[in-house]
């Protein structure tokens, strides 16, 4: 075989360029209009984006800023949230969860995730010690999936917690049949390349039902101020722009179409693989819709599962290694292997399968086939 169809028959984790290439006209056409206008930062791309994106999540107001962990960081900092404040993260996510606390002086409170969705639910929010003293709770839709928010929500009422979602990984999600990012009383979100909503570059938002809030945000993400030259309160410099923007408003228009030809992608996985001893599916709670950011197996012989697929031309990556509160990073909170089990169990047997809008199924049968090969191997070898 030749270098060039060595080349084609890999299996790469994700392309974006793919998701590009039908949109690439209609993208330089509107970066050539914002470039005519030479207005950069804060401008009608960035409103126009900003009411859209609202609408889509079912909420009332959006902001956008510079990235993810700033939405996250902003979101708090919005609520009040502060030095001593005790805020529930879920072990199991993306570090940035537990960074934005950091960064507004709060104190981390972890808490542990389901074991058949991996997100933090109901049941486990109401085991952390002293939840009177709880001042919010990221709950964080993770690889797609939508927690369920009903009864997260009435666990932070009746506890006078603030809810914050962080919706990085599952723009268009649903929960109860409501999108992700219309239940909290801030809502976080990163349009880093890789996620649904994706940019060419950094951004975020932040959406919210409350005027209020939503003013605070608009103010402190852009140095305290909303008339110029005058600064109210507490700022940062943290706004999406204008290329950005106008990229991500092509893209919304794009995105349930392309979440649908995830969930495709998805079913002919779960298809494909169900039944397999030793392999477990990613599992949907009744009440939430996927978007499949991530497809995400679990079993016990995940490291030599990955490097079999490795030698077989197919990328896979883990969603995470190392659950956040065993991060060196978060060495002076001393916790220990054993505090939060069912992250670790997801840190130690989760993989991610390649899964991606125009996913060729040439490409995915190529996964799976070697999935069924290597556990069909490996059992010989047990009997
Ligand atoms: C990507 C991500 C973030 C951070 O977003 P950035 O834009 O990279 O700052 C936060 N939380 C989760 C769960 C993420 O996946």
């Amino acid at each position: 075989m030749n270098q060039v169809e060595n080349q084609s028959d890999r299996v790469p984790f994700l392309d974006i360029n793919l998701q590009h290439q039908g949109l690439k006209g209609d993208i330089l056409s509107t970066w050539e209009r914002v470039l005519d206008k030479s207005w950069f930062i804060l401008g009608q791309e960035v409103t126009e984006f900003e009411r859209e994106f609202a609408d889509y999540c079912e909420s009332r107001f959006c902001s956008g800023v510079g990235n993810g962990l700033d939405a996250l960081s902003i979101s708090l900092r919005a609520l009040g949230i502060g030095s001593g404040d005790r805020v529930v993260v879920p072990a199991h996510t993306f570090i940035a969860t537990a960074y934005a606390v950091q960064s507004v002086g709060a104190e981390i409170v972890f808490c542990d995730v389901d074991e058949k969705t991996a997100n933090l639910s109901a049941s486990q929010l109401i085991r952390v010690k002293d939840l009177k003293s709880v001042k919010a709770v990221i709950p964080v839709h993770l690889y797609g999936q939508a927690c369920e928010m009903p009864d997260l929500v009435e666990v932070a009422k009746a506890h006078h917690i603030k809810l914050i979602e962080d919706n990085a990984q599952s723009q268009g999600a649903r929960s109860a049949g409501r999108r992700t990012g219309s239940f909290g009383d801030a809502n976080a979100t990163s349009f880093y390349p890789g996620k649904n909503l994706g940019a060419l570059g950094d951004g975020g938002a932040i959406t919210t039902t409350d005027p209020e809030i939503a003013e605070t945000i608009r103010k402190i993400r852009n140095y305290g101020s909303s008339t110029k030259y005058v600064h109210d309160c507490f700022g940062t410099n943290s706004r999406l722009d204008e290329l950005q923007a106008a990229v991500l408003r092509i893209k919304l228009r794009e995105l349930d179409e392309r979440n649908k030809m995830r969930r495709a992608v998805a079913s002919r996985y779960l298809e494909a693989l169900s039944g397999i001893e030793g392999l477990e599916l990613p599992i949907t709670a009744e009440t939430s819709e996927h978007v499949y950011h991530l497809f995400v197996i679990k079993t016990d012989c995940r490291d030599r599962l990955q490097s079999y697929l490795a030698e077989n031309g197919i990328e896979t990556l883990v969603h995470y290694p190392t659950p956040v509160h065993l991060q060196t990073a978060m060495k002076s909170l001393n916790h220990r292997k054993g505090d939060f089990p069912v992250s670790e169990d997801w840190a130690q047997r989760c993989l991610s399968l390649p899964l991606y809008p125009f996913l060729t199924e040439n490409k995915q049968q190529k996964v799976i086939d070697n999935i069924v090969k290597f556990f069909k191997e490996r059992s010989t070898i047990k009997a």
